[in-house]
């Protein structure tokens, strides 16, 4: 087994045993594997190892792997932030985007999907570290939205996703998980049909899976470390 294949099946040994720990049914997690900044051929290879879904961060270098991989049978998650003059190829290229925390990106990429497409499925990304300068809304406007981009003819709303602020504060960063499921069921009880926890990451997925979530979106922990500080 090659080293990326090696690596993927050690972090479906961690979802596998942190839903264990939670008492939760490892096949109710998805596994988005984030190839940003990795070339065509790595996800190729994570690919012929199984793996389908796959998470990009920027339209531009998203669309040239897409276009090389045409040829096989993946499902692409936008998981960046969304400028609006770049919706449309988001729209037009992809089967899900995280990251939506606006009502007007929602509502371009709903005109903007292709009508021979399916809808769109989306996640509203929530600020739940509090930053002001993260993107996501805020955990009180939730609502709002969420009715708001539910009401859009050619998207799904499929849930909630969060990047929380990297900490060592392993309760923290639980708490943090469990204040987005708690707005999910908040939603729920609102009348939303919702099926969709995208959080956790390759530092955090054990506490996202035991808060709840159904989608874990790893990089490094598959690819290896991105160049640059912030990757
Ligand atoms: C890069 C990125 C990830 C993956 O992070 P890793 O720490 O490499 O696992 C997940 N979600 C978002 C939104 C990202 O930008």
């Amino acid at each position: 087994m090659d080293k990326l294949q090696n690596s993927l099946q050690g972090v479906k040994s961690r979802i596998a045993e942190a839903a264990h720990q939670a008492g939760r049914d490892p096949r109710d997690i998805l596994l988005v594997a984030v190839s940003k900044t990795f070339p065509a051929a790595a996800i190729a290879q994570v690919y012929a190892a199984g793996q389908r879904d796959f998470g990009e961060n920027y339209v531009q270098e998203a669309f040239d792997k897409i276009a090389a991989l045409s040829q096989l049978a993946i499902v692409w998650h936008f998981i960046g932030p969304i400028q609006s003059n770049k919706t449309r190829p988001i729209a037009e290229h992809f089967h899900w985007v995280h990251s939506v925390d606006r009502l007007k990106i929602a509502e371009r990429l709903s005109a903007q999907r292709p009508a021979v497409s399916g809808a769109l499925n989306v996640c509203l990304q929530v600020n739940v570290s509090g930053e002001a300068s993260k993107s996501g809304c805020a955990p009180q406007e939730v609502v709002a939205l969420a009715h708001a981009v539910a009401r859009l003819p050619r998207l799904t709303l499929r849930g909630l996703m969060a990047v929380p602020e990297p900490t060592d504060d392993v309760h923290l960063q639980r708490t943090r998980f469990e204040m987005l499921a708690a707005l999910q069921r908040q939603l729920q009880g609102s009348g939303l049909a919702l099926d969709t926890l995208s959080m956790g990451m390759s530092g955090d997925l054990e506490q996202a899976v035991a808060a709840g979530a159904t989608i874990v979106r790893v990089g490094t922990a598959i690819f290896g470390s991105r160049p640059g500080p912030a990757g």
